[in-house]
């Protein structure tokens, strides 16, 4: 991990690139989407911790079918600000989702490594289908070629914090999705 200094923690936050509105009209949208998609099974939701913690919440009671939740908590080696496609997994799935319908949500996808793993990690325990709902996805910074079926929004090459995203654990608490300049 690079250092973080006070100095940087405590920089202001910089232009909001996804107010609260648009957060949850699209929050509402991908609900109703995968309501659809789904309709007549029942689902189960991996939330990948802490980021997703927040649109998880609000998505999750956006769907109308039968949904069940799950988490996982992974680490990825690399410096705060990218990751290396190494993954630990911290806290791996309570269930077992051999024959489920398992939809992955994920806060952002970057380099898309750390999703990639994941892929291939929940892949391996023979899910009945395995998909991927992201909120944020940058697509100048993908490194590699990935699945995601439903994602909220296309971000620019920023680095951003709010909705449960954070710079060292600060800034998670903001409504919104806002640029933060280190
Ligand atoms: P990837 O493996 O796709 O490069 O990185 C994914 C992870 O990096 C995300 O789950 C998130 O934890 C972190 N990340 C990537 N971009 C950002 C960003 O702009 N802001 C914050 N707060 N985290 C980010």
């Amino acid at each position: 991990m690079a250092s973080i200094s006070r100095a940087d923690v405590e920089a202001p936050i910089g232009e909001v690139l996804v107010s609260a509105d648009e957060l949850q009209r699209r929050v509402r949208e991908l609900g109703a989407e995968i309501s659809r998609d789904y309709a007549g099974r029942s689902l189960l939701l991996v939330g990948v911790l802490k980021g997703a913690v927040f649109f998880l919440s609000d998505l999750m009671r956006s769907i109308e079918i039968p949904v069940e939740l799950d988490f996982m908590a992974v680490a990825s080696y690399g410096s705060a600000t990218d990751s290396s496609g190494v993954v630990r997994i911290l806290k791996d799935l309570d269930v077992v989702i051999e024959g489920r319908d398992v939809l992955i949500v994920e806060d952002i996808v970057d380099s898309g490594l750390t999703l990639q793993y994941l892929i291939r990690n929940l892949g391996s325990r023979n899910p009945r289908t395995l998909e991927v709902c992201a909120l944020l996805t940058k697509p100048e910074r993908r490194k590699v070629d990935l699945p995601t079926r439903y994602v909220g929004f296309e971000i620019p090459d920023r680095f951003v914090v709010g909705y449960g995203l954070d710079y060292a654990e600060r800034h998670r608490n903001l409504p919104y999705v806002a640029a933060f300049e280190r």
